[in-house]
């Protein structure tokens, strides 16, 4: 494993920790998965991309994770205190689909979306309905411990007697008074003891379409309950990582820390992180603004709101730019702007891969040497602090300084001595693909295609048939394309 001490923020102890795994190399993290009743959105890639990074340095560092991202196909209810009916059957009743062909639909273009991020698969993405006997089990192990009641057939946490020994609100910084006070009884009609209980197990309506039989009844689970039973399966009771969006902080996040305390007597995490939320032109996204745009209609250019296209690499450099820790606000301007910082790293990329060390007659000069052992140590350090991509980026622009130095012929390879050229790009190139999990957007073909026109543009120029050597350069340009006339060779470049 690398020798680097890597820190992260933890959201509970609301502070910087030094990251120590419970049993290395192993480290578990899970994330909470998507509810699959519609089409991926702003809102399902920053946290998809802030836990591949995760993943991704983790592994970089030499930890064999196993990360569990689920599934949510059952019990997410459109409305808060568990009352409302379940997204996906409402979602199945207007499409007149079963509620499995709708999970499965947006699973499927979940998965297309995600790939296209370039985010790696969880090594395991439980379903909520493929554990209901877990589930069942868990609602058991609560009541056991009288920490939770049952009535007409649902089961419901008890968070005051909870709060009596273990305090409820740690994570979220809320207090068991003011969340009494605060909470409506809507309808006066509850059939919980106190508004702050949640739901473990709901029982169901006779119209109600996806239900299992329980200790209690007919009936399904709660939200919350699935990704206690889920994580606790998968990665033990108490484990290393849980992260999240902060919109499920609470009750989401603060639900799982009290039925994981309440089964196993014992924190079932140990730090837990939570990405920021987006805003589109200083908005928060909803759809009654309008300004709620699914990834397809951002990859497509397909919205009112958006002027271009944007391609997923955009989007996800886009995300690296800002810490997941920050707001990050979306407007087209700063998405041309990530545009642009996209292209320029990954042309620097694509000559990273293309240069070679060139022996010659010279002296190494120190300050380079140093300037360029002080960016890499930099960029290390900034994602060894809490996962800084947007710090370490700057580092790698640094870098990308010297690697287009080189190329022009500013600067002679020979001078960094053969050790510190390698050490730079292997550096760029793990930091840009392995790391920020950032790659080039074209096939093969498309390559072999651009090769082939500059060669007929070397021929053009060689004739001197300056019709055709405008006509293939303007082509190109329109195809996004610069094609760059350098001393000893003809080359071409992403239009920055
Ligand atoms: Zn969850």
């Amino acid at each position: 494993m690398k020798s680097h001490q890597l820190k992260l923020y933890n959201t509970l102890s609301r502070k910087k920790e030094n990251f120590q795994a419970i049993n290395p190399p192993f480290v578990g993290l899970y994330v909470c998965g998507p509810t699959v009743y519609g089409d991926a959105h702003l809102g399902h890639a920053r946290p998809a991309v802030t836990f591949d990074t995760v993943n991704r340095y983790l592994t970089h560092l030499g930890y064999r994770v196993r990360y569990v991202r689920n599934i949510t196909d059952v019990g997410h209810l459109t409305g808060d205190a568990d009352e409302g009916e379940d997204k996906i059957a409402k979602k199945a009743k207007l499409e007149q689909l079963e509620p499995m062909e709708i999970a499965q639909q947006y699973t499927d273009s979940y998965h297309r979306d995600m790939a296209l991020l370039n985010t790696w698969k969880p090594n395991i993405e439980p379903r909520a309905t493929g554990h209901i006997p877990e589930q069942i089990a868990l609602v058991e192990a609560i009541l056991k411990e009288g920490l939770a009641y049952e009535i007409n057939g649902s089961v419901y946490f008890d968070t005051l007697k909870y709060n009596e020994k273990t305090p409820y609100g740690r994570l979220s910084g809320r207090v068991i008074d003011e969340l009494m006070s605060g909470s409506r009884d809507l309808d006066g009609q509850s059939e919980k003891r106190n508004p702050v209980d949640f739901a473990l197990w709901k029982n169901a309506a006779p119209e109600h379409l996806m239900k299992w039989d329980s200790p209690w009844g007919v009936g399904f689970p709660g939200w919350h309950l699935e990704c206690t039973a889920m994580s606790s399966k998968y990665l033990g009771t108490q484990f290393d990582i849980h992260g999240g969006g902060m919109d499920l902080m609470f009750p989401h996040h603060e639900c799982e820390i009290a039925q994981g305390n309440a089964c196993n007597h014992k924190d079932p995490v140990n730090y837990w992180m939570h990405n920021n939320m987006i805003t589109i032109n200083g908005q928060k996204m909803g759809k009654s603004l309008g300004n709620f745009i699914t990834l397809q209609e951002l990859f497509n250019g397909d919205h009112k709101l958006l002027v271009q296209a944007y391609s997923p690499m955009t989007i996800r450099y886009f995300m690296l730019t800002a810490h997941y820790r920050s707001t990050l606000d979306f407007s087209n301007d700063a998405l041309k702007a990530a545009q642009k910082g996209y292209k320029k790293l990954i042309n620097g990329l694509r000559i990273a891969k293309m240069l070679e060390y060139q022996s010659a007659d010279l002296e190494v000069e120190d300050k380079q040497v140093e300037q360029i052992e002080n960016s890499i140590t930099n960029a290390y350090r900034a994602m060894d602090d809490d996962f800084n991509t947007a710090q370490a980026i700057g580092h790698l622009f640094n870098l990308l300084k010297k690697i287009n130095s080189m190329y022009t012929g500013q600067l002679h390879s020979a001078t960094l001595s053969e050790q510190t050229f390698n050490k730079l790009i292997s550096t760029f190139i793990t930091f840009v693909e392995d790391i920020l999990g950032l790659m080039e957007e074209k096939s093969d073909s498309q390559n072999r295609m651009i090769n082939l026109l500059l060669q007929l543009y070397s021929e053009a120029k060689t004739a001197r048939d300056y019709a055709k050597v405008d006509e293939i350069r303007a082509g190109l340009k329109d195809l996004g394309f610069v094609v760059k006339d350098m001393k000893d060779k003809i080359d071409w470049a992403y239009e920055e």
